[in-house]
């Protein structure tokens, strides 16, 4: 475990994050590397023997030194825009094993994808198919493509994170898809490698992935029998996480059964992780300032809001929030809030915790979706964020500052 208590103190990996906070400032985004590479590791272990690629889910937590550390131990990434394309390249990843996923590409960022030479795109919409068709065209370079399949399950999540159902605007459903891979063989500049589907993020159950899987393997064997040959299946992300009492599927088991599924079919594997690599690799770092009663609740005032980390405000999500020390304050029930105008900004609500003014507080499961989808609202500079390798603390983004806020600002001429 990457973050545990010695002697009532919570460190992460063997750096005391009381320390931390002092060195750093708070609000603090704090992040293992061993955390990262062994949740990455199970995917590899359990695809091992089989031909395979994982794509870590770049917008997950697109931190420049994550992207290194991951791609350090193999990783490819699966990217939705050209600026986290231009994160995998300055972080020293290989574009050759980048999937660029997302229903809006625009032709600029088309372009660049195939100039840097990526392994696939893969292609949402008819529309989409024929400007990459006309863009490879025009560079005289063939596009690698899969289509994404929208195999209408319910993935059973939140609703603002379920992608894979009919109403959704991700994918192409399953008839409409065959069509689309029909078209897309008579095209001169594309290159049909693959299918692939995501369904959604923070998945607990596995039936709709497999569900799912058996879809699109039932595509593979149709095309097959007309010609068309399918290389890759990419099965998306989505895997869940505990945060609270959560019981998603292992890795190793949500693996073992897409193997077993797959029978003797000669298909390489492709998964786009990002939740499950990286969510209980990072805790987010706050600080009490005031407690204030009130006839309806006890409000713990931190110094993050839902600017820091939106996850609670957006979703509902719960997030385990605990004192980095000890204290002599009595446990009570705590609404844990933030400094942003708004009623919905908490991070936590009705929390046992024995806490005082200064207590340093840590939000598990921080490490996804968390500063990938902070914001300046309220004119609050976004924290900073920390690896830990071991005993050292590297400094991986600067606390911005209000003059790095101003930036770019202008006011009209007197
Ligand atoms: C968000 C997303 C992922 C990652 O999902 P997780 O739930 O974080 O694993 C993978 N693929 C696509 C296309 C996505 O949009």
């Amino acid at each position: 475990m990457a973050f545990t208590y010695r002697k009532q103190h919570l460190f992460a990996e063997d750096v005391d994050c009381e320390a931390l906070a002092q060195q750093y400032g708070t609000p603090c985004y704090v992040y293992s590397r061993k955390a990262m590479e062994s949740a990455l590791e199970e995917y590899h272990k359990a695809l091992k023997g089989c031909e395979h690629l994982v794509c870590y889910a770049v917008k997950a937590n697109s931190n420049i030194a994550v992207l290194d550390i991951l791609a350090r131990c193999g990783a490819g990434f699966d990217i939705v825009s050209v600026g986290e394309l231009e994160r995998v390249i300055a972080a020293g990843g290989d574009p050759g094993k980048v999937v660029f996923s997302g229903v809006v590409k625009r032709p600029d960022e088309m372009r660049r994808a195939l100039q840097v030479g990526i392994r696939c795109f893969n292609v949402e919409s008819e529309a989409e198919l024929e400007v990459l068709q006309a863009v490879a065209a025009q560079l005289q370079v063939q596009a690698p493509v899969s289509v994404r399949v929208n195999p209408d399950v319910d993935a059973g999540t939140h609703p603002y994170i379920s992608t894979g159902l009919r109403e959704n605007k991700f994918g192409v459903a399953t008839d409409a898809a065959m069509a689309l891979l029909r078209r897309a063989k008579t095209l001169s500049n594309i290159d049909v490698t693959g299918l692939d589907c995501h369904i959604g993020s923070q998945l607990i159950d596995m039936s709709p992935l497999l569900d799912a899987l058996q879809q699109l393997l039932l595509m593979v064997d149709t095309l097959e029998a007309e010609g068309i040959h399918i290389r890759h299946l990419d099965l998306g992300g989505g895997i869940g996480v505990r945060y609270r009492d959560e019981q998603p599927p292992a890795v190793a088991d949500y693996i073992a059964a897409v193997r077993e599924a797959l029978g003797d079919r000669d298909l390489a594997l492709v998964f786009e992780p990002g939740r499950s690599i990286v969510a209980n690799a990072g805790v987010l770092l706050t600080r009490v300032h005031y407690l204030k009663e009130t006839d309806a609740h006890s409000f713990a005032l931190v110094d993050a809001a839902m600017n820091d980390f939106i996850r609670p405000a957006l979703y509902q999500a719960w997030v385990d929030i605990q004192p980095t020390g000890p204290s002599d304050a009595e446990p009570r029930l705590w609404n844990v809030v933030g400094p942003v105008c708004e009623t919905g900004d908490f991070l936590g609500k009705d929390r046992e915790l024995a806490i005082a003014p200064d207590t340093l507080l840590a939000i598990h499961g921080a490490g996804a979706y968390g500063f990938v989808m902070s914001s300046n609202y309220n004119t609050r500079p976004r924290a900073a964020e920390v690896m830990i390798d071991g005993d050292s603390a590297h400094l991986i983004r600067e606390r911005e500052t209000i003059e790095d806020l101003l930036r770019g600002e202008h006011r009209l001429p007197q």
